[in-house]
């Protein structure tokens, strides 16, 4: 009954606004696109702050639509939560990504850990910890190198015990990063009860970060922050040479951006590992 509220809700809202109409067609249409085969996962660089090298990287999902040509995550998988796909289609990024993996690590000397963003529907559904278990099993995956990650949003939804969920991931071997840190409002004072390693400043910081001294001193405050208790900062959207500097200027530890890497196929990531020093 919940289900079919939500539904109606959004149809109404559908045939109110003409714009929302493109929406309900991408909705329909993701109902077809896991079983068509149309998801590919790309993968970008996150690269040591100082060297340039390396070091881990993340997952990121591309609908290749059949008319529509690429469809951006940022329009689709809110669509996905909506609608509930986000489950099988979450466990199906969570599978490509270990299985890739796997494969790239097969003949590397030093083994790449890779991120893969987890939606607020999937954490919080039960059969999260069995799915993940079984993944990790069927595709032989380490646990060490795979990394979560989740927005404060995320942990904010859930009613269920989250600082448990996150205890027993870690117990398990996975590490699960904070996401788009510094766009919510809650983070600093609750930073302090999760079992978090990392923090990913958001995007938004860096664009202004040169222009901008109070953001300045935000990232600053985050990055001596983390350190002081043991996290470590990756900083999103490196643009420019200039934001690289001033970021390990800052001694922000990772960075990830286009200055470096956009998102790429498998094959091209490894094109390109193969031509990076990483060690
Ligand atoms: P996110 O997790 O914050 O991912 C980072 C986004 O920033 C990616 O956009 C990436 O392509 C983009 N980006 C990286 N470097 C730069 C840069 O230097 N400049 C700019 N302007 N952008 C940069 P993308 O791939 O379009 O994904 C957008 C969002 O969609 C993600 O934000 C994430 O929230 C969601 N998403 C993407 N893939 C997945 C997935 O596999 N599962 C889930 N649940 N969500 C995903
Ligand atoms: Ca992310
Ligand atoms: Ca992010
Ligand atoms: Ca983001």
């Amino acid at each position: 009954a919940k289900r079919q509220g939500r539904n109606t809700w959004q149809w109404c809202r559908g045939t109110q606004a003409g714009d929302t109409r493109h929406s309900v067609t991408l909705r329909h249409d993701l109902h077809n696109a896991l079983a068509e085969d149309q998801f590919e996962l790309y993968y970008q660089p996150v690269v040591d702050a100082v060297s340039g090298r390396i070091r881990s990287t993340e997952a990121l999902v591309r609908w290749h639509h059949p008319s529509r040509g690429m469809v951006s995550p940022g329009e689709f998988i809110p669509l996905a939560e909506q609608t509930g796909q986000i489950v099988p289609l979450g466990r199906w990024i969570l599978r490509r990504a270990c299985q890739d993996m796997v494969r790239f690590n097969a003949d590397r000397e030093r083994e790449l850990p890779v991120a893969v963003n987890i939606s607020s529907l999937q954490f919080h559904r039960d059969g999260f910890l069995a799915d993940v278990r079984q993944i990790l099993a069927e595709t032989g995956m380490p646990a060490r190198l795979l990394e979560f990650e989740v927005t404060e949003s995320v942990l904010l939804d859930g009613t269920g015990p989250v600082i448990e969920l996150m205890e027993t991931l870690k117990d398990m071997g996975i590490r699960v990063a904070l996401d788009d840190f510094g766009t919510g409002f809650s983070s600093l004072s609750y930073l302090r009860d999760l079992p978090t390693h990392k923090v990913k400043l958001d995007r938004s910081f860096i664009k202004d970060i040169q222009t901008d001294r109070r953001i300045a001193a935000i990232v600053q405050g985050v990055i001596t922050m983390a350190h002081h208790m043991d996290m470590c900062v990756v900083a999103e959207g490196i643009e420019t040479p200039e934001h690289q500097d001033d970021l390990a200027r800052r001694l922000c530890d990772l960075l990830q951006g286009y200055y470096f890497a956009r998102p790429m196929p498998l094959n091209a990531l490894q094109a390109l590992s193969d031509r990076l020093p990483h060690h």
